[in-house]
């Protein structure tokens, strides 16, 4: 629980985004926001197409590299810029395409902030839910329209299970503008559910706008100090 302000979706050319990781920081600088942090959540664990991996060994052969590559040059990141703004290692993961994998990723995130998965459904979330504690970093929901993703689902079930598994919630800057009638963000506040704010920054920086709205919406639905603190798991056992 920090009540600081983080933007934790962004990607770099790491993956599918167009900014590093220096012009993201200058471009949130920029908004004169006093946004805390950024968090860097490039998208990893993307199965080539050509040479389809069908088993952990090999999983963790062909990523393993690219991951402590990616989290070595973040930190290294995150020191140039230790004077102005903090910058997170997360990273982004595709359910459907990598469900069978959770082991060997588990495994491999280790030392990152957070991790978001896309596209999770019911049985995902139900399966994350039963091991959410056992990864080495908190663990949430991106860009998720929570009556879309479970349609069979109470939002009440949906939201008891997240706080249950302390798995965070992300408010995504597609979701703008955020409606004060949309049922969810009434229910999500009655839980102890960590928010995250994220822009899912690719090509544009023009969705760094929607940080303020977004920031004020949270603020206005109480949830300010909900907001997730990404550290790894360690650490924030040792201080609770
Ligand atoms: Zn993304």
């Amino acid at each position: 629980m920090s009540g600081s302000v983080y933007n934790l979706h962004n990607h770099t050319p790491f993956s599918d985004g167009a900014y590093t990781v220096d012009e993201l920081v200058e471009a949130h600088l920029d908004l004169h926001l006093d946004i805390d942090g950024i968090g860097m959540s490039d998208t990893l664990f993307r199965t080539p197409s050509s040479r389809e991996v069908s088993n952990e060994r090999d999983f963790e052969r062909v990523f393993a590299g690219e991951t402590s590559a990616y989290l070595a040059e973040t930190r290294a990141a995150a020191e140039r810029h230790a004077g102005s703004i903090r910058v997170f290692c997360g990273c982004e993961i595709s359910w459907p395409l990598n469900k069978n994998m959770l082991e060997p990723m588990r495994r491999m995130v280790s030392g990152f902030d957070y991790v978001l998965f896309e596209n999770v459904d019911w049985n995902g979330l139900t399966t994350l839910a039963s091991q959410s504690r056992r990864w080495p970093c908190p663990i949430g929901l991106s860009h998720t329209a929570v009556n879309v993703h479970f349609p069979n689902t109470s939002q009440d079930q949906v939201v008891r299970t997240m706080a249950n598994a302390r798995i965070f919630y992300e408010v995504n800057s597609i979701h703008v503008p955020l409606l004060e009638s949309d049922r969810w963000f009434n229910v999500l506040p009655q839980h102890r559910v960590m928010v995250a704010i994220g822009t899912d920054t690719h090509d544009d920086l023009h969705c760094l706008s929607e940080i303020a709205p977004m920031l004020e919406f949270v603020r206005r639905k109480g949830l300010t100090d909900r907001m997730l603190e990404p550290r790894p798991r360690g650490d924030a056992v040792a201080a609770e």
